[in-house]
Formats: C-alpha cells, sequence, structure tokens
C-alpha cells in the first residue's frame, strides 16, 4: 500500500535531517524517547504476502489477484536487513522478531536468521530472535529455522473447530496443520511457544475455552489479543471487540487463575497463571487497556521504512540511506534522532477518541500486513 513516507535525508544532497530538538540518553548512553522510552524491540517485516485472508488483517475483497504488493526491487534484501539491524542493535535493541505477511513465504528466510543470529546486543550477548507465523509452513521449515539461530515462534491461531478455523482464514486451511506446525516447532526446540488467539465476538469467542484447555499442560503460553482497529480494510467495529476482562473471567469461570507480574518492562501482555499449576495464558488488550507508556518497539517495514508505532500513518524512509552509500553512523544517526524526537502515544490517545479508520491527524493508518504486527 502507498504510505505517507518522513524523509530522513535531503534527497539532492543527501544531507541528514537536522535534529530540531533536544537529544535524551539514559544514563548508561542508551537512546530514549522524549517520553523516556529506550529502544529494545525491534519487529521486522519481511514480506508483505500472505498466504492467509484472514479477514481481521488481510480480507479477500481487498487483497485479491488485482492487489499490487510490493515488487521484488522495493524490498530490503537480507544485507540490507541485517545492515539496519546491526545499527538498531548499537542503540539499545535486544529483541528482533520477524513478521510480515507470513515472514516464512520469504525465500531463504533462513539465511536471513543465520545473519541476524550472529548480531550481538551492545553487552555482547546474543539477541532474542523470534518470529511470528500463521504456521502453515512450520512442519516443513521448523528444524532449519532452528538449525539457523531462531530461537523462538509465536504461531497465530484463532481457533480449534476446523470450520471456524478455515472459515477466519479465508482460504480453507485445516486447523490439524498448524497443530503439526506447533508440534514441529515444539520438537525443533523453538520454545517455549505463544500462540495467538485474535478474539472476535460472535466469531471465535466460543472458541476461548476450548483452546485453554487445548493448551495448559502443554507448556505452550496461549495469549488472547483484542480485535483492534488497525489498517483501513477490516471494517473494524467495537462491538465484535471482546474485552480481554471478559476472557479473563470466562476461563477463571472453569480455571481459577492468579495475575502475574511482568515478565520485562514494556511486555505487551498481562499474564495470567492457572491457580493449579497448569501453566500460563497472556491478554494483550491493545483496545480497552490501551499501553503506550513503555513501548519500546520500533518497526521496520519490508521495504525499509521505520515506524513508531503500529497506529502510525507515517513511516520514515531508511531505504535513500541505505542505497545512497551512507555509513553506519550516518545511518545510526537518522535513526537517533527520529527515535529521541518520539512522543507519540497513539494507542492512549485514540482510547480517548471513538476508534475510527484515522488517525490522530487524520491519515490513513497502515496495514498490519504492510508493517507487520
Ligand atoms: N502472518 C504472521 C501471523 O499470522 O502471525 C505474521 C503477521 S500477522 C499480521 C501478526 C499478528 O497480527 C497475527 O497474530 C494476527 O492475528 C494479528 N492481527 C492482524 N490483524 C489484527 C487485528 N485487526 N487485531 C488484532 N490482531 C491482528
Amino acid at each position: 500500500m502507498a504510505a505517507r513516507v518522513i524523509p530522513l535525508i535531503d534527497q539532492r544532497t543527501h544531507a541528514l535531517a537536522a535534529p530540531a530538538h533536544a537529544l535524551p540518553v539514559s544514563a548508561d548512553g542508551l537512546l530514549l524517547d522524549r517520553l523516556q522510552r529506550p529502544l529494545t524491540d525491534l519487529r521486522i517485516s519481511v514480506t508483505d504476502r500472505c498466504n492467509f485472508r484472514c479477514s481481521y488483517c488481510m480480507p479477500k475483497e481487498v487483497f485479491d489477484k488485482d492487489y499490487r504488493y510490493l515488487p521484488h526491487g522495493a524490498l530490503l534484501s537480507f544485507e540490507e536487513i541485517t545492515r539496519l539491524a546491526h545499527v538498531f542493535t548499537r542503540h539499545g535493541v535486544r529483541k528482533i522478531r520477524l513478521t510480515g505477511g507470513e515472514p516464512l513465504l520469504r525465500k531463504n528466510i533462513e539465511v536471513l536468521i543465520g545473519q541476524l543470529a550472529a548480531l550481538r546486543t551492545v553487552d555482547g550477548k546474543a539477541l532474542d530472535l523470534t518470529l511470528t507465523t500463521n504456521g502453515s509452513l512450520l512442519a516443513r521449515k521448523a528444524p532449519a529455522l532452528k538449525a539457523a539461530g531462531l530461537q523462538r515462534v509465536t504461531v497465530s491461531l484463532d481457533g480449534l473447530d476446523d470450520t471456524v478455523f478455515r472459515r477466519m482464514n479465508d482460504v480453507d486451511f485445516p486447523v490439524a496443520d498448524v497443530l503439526i506446525g506447533i508440534d514441529a516447532a515444539l520438537a525443533a526446540g523453538l520454545g517455549p511457544i505463544k500462540v495467538n488467539m485474535v478474539v472476535k465476538r460472535g466469531t471465535n469467542d466460543q472458541e476461548i475455552l476450548p483452546m485453554a484447555r487445548h493448551f495448559r499442560r502443554t507448556g505452550v503460553v496461549l495469549r488472547f489479543i483484542e480485535y483492534m482497529d488497525v489498517g483501513a480494510t477490516n471494517g473494524w467495529r467495537m462491538d465484535e471487540v471482546l474485552p480481554s476482562r471478559e476472557v479473563i473471567e470466562r476461563i477463571a469461570a472453569e480455571f481459577p487463575l492468579i495475575p502475574l507480574e511482568a515478565s520485562a518492562p514494556g511486555e505487551t501482555a498481562q499474564r495470567w497463571a492457572y491457580a493449579d499449576g497448569g501453566g500460563e495464558i497472556g491478554v494483550i488488550s491493545s483496545v480497552t487497556q490501551a499501553f503506550c507508556g513503555d513501548c519500546s518497539r520500533a518497526r521496520l517495514s519490508t521495504e525499509g521504512q521505520l515506524y513508531l508505532c503500529l497506529f502510525a500513518s507515517r513511516g520514515h524512509d531508511l531505504k535513500p540511506l541505505l542505497r545512497s552509500g551512507a555509513s553506519d553512523d550516518a545511518i545510526a544517526s537518522a535513526i537517533g534522532h527520529v527515535w529521541q524526537g518520539r512522543d507519540d502515544r497513539y494507542s492512549q490517545l485514540r482510547a480517548d477518541r471513538a476508534p475510527d479508520t484515522g488517525t490522530a491527524d487524520g491519515a490513513r493508518r497502515v496495514e498490519m500486513s504492510y508493517i507487520g504486527g
């Protein structure tokens, strides 16, 4: 899709855009934005294509055979992605999540994983390297992903009932094949595995309990995501959002739950443990309890736009820097200026307004399949 992009360099002189603000850093010299949030987490979209057509994400009517995906030359190459990821680690990034589109559709993805796995954090540790997938290709690819250096996977799965699941992915994909993929990922050592279920009231909320029963005592952490008003194509309606509070009530009625502390600052999920020791679940309440206060995530689109929020309408174009011979220092400086100028709280601000398809500045929101979930 045509996203609005803020150029980071003067297109004629290739000079870096000058920062128009003070430059905050933390005591250990790492970047902070204007709300004192560090940059620790990078999500990289490696393709805007997907083999599913989930109506809440890539509805068939919009993403049809005439839809214009990015041409291959517009995608960042693996070398470009790795170079940017390296620059981000210099700013404090410790965790990288590959996403899309469906990341396992990107040809030779394990080569990219191998390159990213060789990177180190500023204090010399291995990165937390993970990937979000619909699971359709996992059975085939799990061993190669692990061998390349991937640590964990998160699998999206919206129900266990085959009819419901086939209807939601809208390409008639069977649930059994995703479950085989999850088993293959576990067998390959890609755990602890998280399973993300987007809950749409009236569509799959009857699957909440079957999913909880299925994944209890397996070591898999099931997380329920509120159906979000991302993008502009999914026809989002508030009455289809099932608040996380209700998810917890329904599960707790059968399996008593105990709240857990967040495992890391900036964590998106609120965690709950089964009181009988059956494991844990999480809820991601991006609609009813918007969380921006400690958001430490940046997002890199498939073609090299840096986004500071899922709900942003504008990206910052890094590709001209990459392709015009800029040094790593120059790219690091450009990224630093963008992060240090960041003061957005889109989720919280939108919670104060009626959510709709627009943004705080009235522009069109970027699609989840383009920016990565
Ligand atoms: N194809 C991969 C997958 O299925 O996990 C990665 C990309 S997908 C965009 C990432 C996640 O975003 C998935 O868990 C998907 O269910 C979630 N997602 C997409 N649209 C959403 C929406 N409107 N509300 C909540 N979650 C959404």
